[in-house]
């Protein structure tokens, strides 16, 4: 929000303060205006109106606001500031850099009534138009770059709520965002910096069936739960399963133009991991620093509730505007359940009638607008752009039937569920193979058989039942135990078994393993089924389902995930795999 250009209107007077919550008499105010509260001025947002009470969420403490104080109204809706600038920077939960306002204050702790516009409104950019005079432009339409960032070339769009005209002026050089640098014959300035309501959705064209995978270099979600550019996923997961690092790999691997990262409610020492982390990773696709093609929203759960409120729409309005640019854009947002416990307890605030476990009963529909944003979109510029969104969802002791987990899972249509007990035997990522699915899977096969292997449906489902029979066969091993299993039975625990070793199993903090290129999760997927093929082979020959498994070559499989040279490293194993077994008949 700039302070700069709003209209003040009439003042009002505060009634009543309830933490985040205040009260306002006398207030000539609408639905979602930006107020200022009391005598420090601190930032709010009109929830509610009845009669002569206006209701307000306030985004700063509270503490110390009293009845009779004034109320300001910008007559303004809560804004993001767009433009330049975006990227490589840390925001709290309605858009306030933090570094800016650390520096204003001159301490850690967010002080209150302190604001600041969401991009620098001085530095210069270097504006290379891509229209000249007699051009016509409509809204959405690219008119110039500028080069944010040393990995992201940003598109000055004209806003969309423009109506458009002829180029009567456009000129390169340095200019700072609030200066014109197209001008239209309508009067209509183009300015690198726009601001967008965050409740409401930018302007798009039609949602198209996503066909392309978000990449993300992990083997479970791209060989088994793959998410698609333009899809929704939700993490679940009990506390220390790995959200978090889940999230983290995201940001890191996905082959997304642009990631927004939300940190939302978590507590303050995990968010600082990040705000410290995050700057110093490189980018693995250009080398660049990670930050350069990221936007980080910090809202930790000591920082006002309100704000963790609306730093999802912060977050997704941000996206949108990349992707209008045409890039893909990866959101994830870390916890949504803190964003869900923010509305419960603002709800109650507001003593609206509870819905399930308090939860206000708009949680669903709230849940839901946030998902549609998401999506694989025409443009109204004619590119095209997409929006993937991963919630990592944090259901209190793990247990999935909860509202937050239940509303989700209507919403999104990949889900990566994250078990305790896996974590706690150390399998990471800790993605159940049974509870977690995909909708995406028949639709991106098309892409996966073109860009890595005509036979990766087939491979995968093979490795779906080889699993699913696993789970089958480990209930009767609990009973009977192992060994009273006929050897089929035997050898398929134990090609189950490399599956889940080498192939679901992955290290994100080994250099090599933490990130897997699909060729490499199709042969590993391949190298385990040539083990497969040939054991059962040997074993229909009559070779010991003992003798089988103690070839030499086998532990190998373990180990390949680590192997920089995969391929040559898999084509010897496969070959000395093979040998072996047919030496045995
Ligand atoms: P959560 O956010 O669910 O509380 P974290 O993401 O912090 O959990 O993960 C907890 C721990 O689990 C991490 O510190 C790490 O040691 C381990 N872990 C999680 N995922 C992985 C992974 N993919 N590879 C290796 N270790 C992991």
């Amino acid at each position: 929000m700039s302070q700069a250009d709003t209209i003040v209107r009439e003042d009002g007077i505060i009634d009543s303060v309830s933490g985040p919550v205040v009260t306002a008499v006398d207030l000539d105010a609408r639905m979602n205006d930006v107020v200022y509260v009391g005598d420090e001025g601190l930032m709010g947002e009109v929830i509610e109106i009845e009669g002569e009470i206006t209701t307000i969420q306030v985004y700063e403490e509270t503490s110390g606001v009293a009845p009779g104080e004034p109320v300001e109204n910008t007559g303004e809706p809560l804004t993001v500031d767009l433009g330049p600038g975006l990227l490589d920077t840390i925001y709290d939960g309605v858009q306030r850099p933090l570094d800016v306002l650390q520096e204003k204050m001159n301490s850690a702790f967010l002080d209150r009534g302190v604001d600041a516009p969401g991009i620098d409104l001085e530095k210069e950019w270097e504006f290379t138009p891509e229209v000249e005079e007699g051009d016509t432009v409509e809204a959405g339409d690219v008119v110039g770059t500028v080069p944010e960032t040393v990995t992201i070339e940003h598109k000055v769009l004209v806003p969309p709520d423009y109506e458009g005209g002829e180029v009567v002026a456009a000129e390169s050089g340095e200019f700072n965002v609030e200066e014109t640098v197209v001008e239209l014959d309508n009067g209509e300035e183009i300015r690198m910096h726009q601001e967008w309501p965050v409740r409401e959705a930018r302007p798009a064209g039609d949602k198209k069936t996503p066909t392309e995978p978000l990449l993300t270099g992990q083997r479970v979600q791209d060989g088994l739960f793959p998410i698609a550019k333009g899809g929704t996923a939700a993490i679940p997961g009990p506390f220390g399963s790995g959200k978090t690092v889940t999230q983290q790999q995201l940001a890191k691997w996905s082959d997304a133009d642009i990631v927004v990262y939300i940190g939302c409610g978590e507590r303050g020492n995990e968010m600082t991991e990040v705000i410290e982390d995050f700057p110093e990773l490189p980018d693995p696709q250009t080398g660049n620093p990670l930050m350069a093609r990221t936007t980080l929203i910090a809202n930790t759960s000591n920082m006002p509730v309100a704000a963790r409120e609306s730093c999802v729409y912060t977050g997704i309005t941000i996206a949108e505007y990349y992707r209008d640019m045409g890039y893909d854009v990866a959101l994830m947002a870390d916890s949504t359940s803190r964003w869900a416990e923010a509305m419960r307890e603002i709800s109650s605030r507001l003593e609206e009638m509870p819905g399930e476990e308090g939860y206000p009963a708009y949680l669903a529909a709230r849940l839901s607008q946030f998902y549609e944003r998401a999506g694989y979109f025409d443009n109204i510029n004619g590119t095209e752009g997409s929006i993937s969104v991963v919630g990592a969802v944090s259901p209190p002791g793990g247990d999935f039937s909860e509202p937050v987990t239940q509303n989700t899972l209507r919403i999104v249509k990949c889900f990566w569920a994250l078990d305790a007990d896996l974590a706690e035997r150390r399998h990471f990522p800790s993605i159940n193979w049974n509870e977690s699915y995909s909708l995406y899977r028949e639709q991106l096969d098309p892409w996966f058989e073109d860009n890595v292997s005509e036979d990766w449906p087939e491979v995968r489902q093979w490795a779906v039942d080889t699993l699913d029979e696993e789970g089958e066969l480990q209930e009767i091993v609990q009973l009977v135990g192992k060994d009273a299993l006929p050897e089929d039975q035997q050898l398929t625990l134990e090609v189950a078994r490399y599956l889940r070793e080498a192939w679901l199993q992955q290290n994100a903090f080994h250099d090599v393993d933490t990130y897997c290129e699909p060729d490499k999760t199709y042969l590993i997927l391949t190298t385990i089924k040539t083990f497969n093929d040939e054991a059962f082979d040997a074993l229909e020959a009559g070779v010991p389902v003992e003798e089988i498994t103690a070839i030499e070559a086998l532990p190998r499989i373990n180990r390949i995930g680590v192997q920089e040279d995969y391929e040559a490293y898999m084509d010897e194993l496969k070959d000395d795999i093979t040998a072996q077994l047919r030496e045995l008949y």
